[in-house]
């Protein structure tokens, strides 16, 4: 199991070129996210870039986990899955201004990837094994 900061890596995952903990969601999939600091509030906030095939996709650090959240596994899995679930948002999810600041890359990516790849950001049925927990900490594989 890879280690990273101390912080063990949830199954499947690994440490990154950018030194970032990397989940290989699908075969061209990746994402990538670590802690960039805290926000004034003591949030931690994370860095992200989510990856098709080596080209980015999304990245940005405009994602913070709630107030008292420690660095943990289970933290890792947690984020990941919420920065997952709002970069799979479609038209009809939520407002359409979300989509305003949409790259084209962006949009070409979501009309052909996002509905597939938000079965992974469920929270409680695990997109590899079918079990009762999120896609990130599978271990089954
Ligand atoms: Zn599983």
């Amino acid at each position: 199991m890879a280690v990273l900061d101390g912080i063990a890596l949830p199954p499947r995952w690994r440490i990154t070129s950018r030194l970032l903990a990397g989940w290989p969601i699908d075969e061209g999939h990746l994402l990538e996210l670590w802690p960039h600091g805290r926000t004034p509030e003591g949030r931690i906030r994370w860095l992200y870039r989510l990856s098709y095939r080596n080209r980015t996709i999304f990245s940005a650090t405009d994602i913070s986990s709630p107030a008292g959240t420690v660095l943990s596994t289970c933290t890792l899995i947690t984020s990941a899955t919420t920065v997952l679930r709002f970069l799979t948002l479609c038209p009809g999810d939520t407002d359409a201004e979300y989509f305003d600041s949409s790259t084209r890359t962006q949009i070409n990516w979501r009309d052909r990837f996002a509905e597939e790849l938000s079965l992974y950001a469920m929270e409680d049925v695990c997109a590899y094994c079918g079990g009762d927990h999120a896609s990130p900490g599978c271990g089954m594989w």
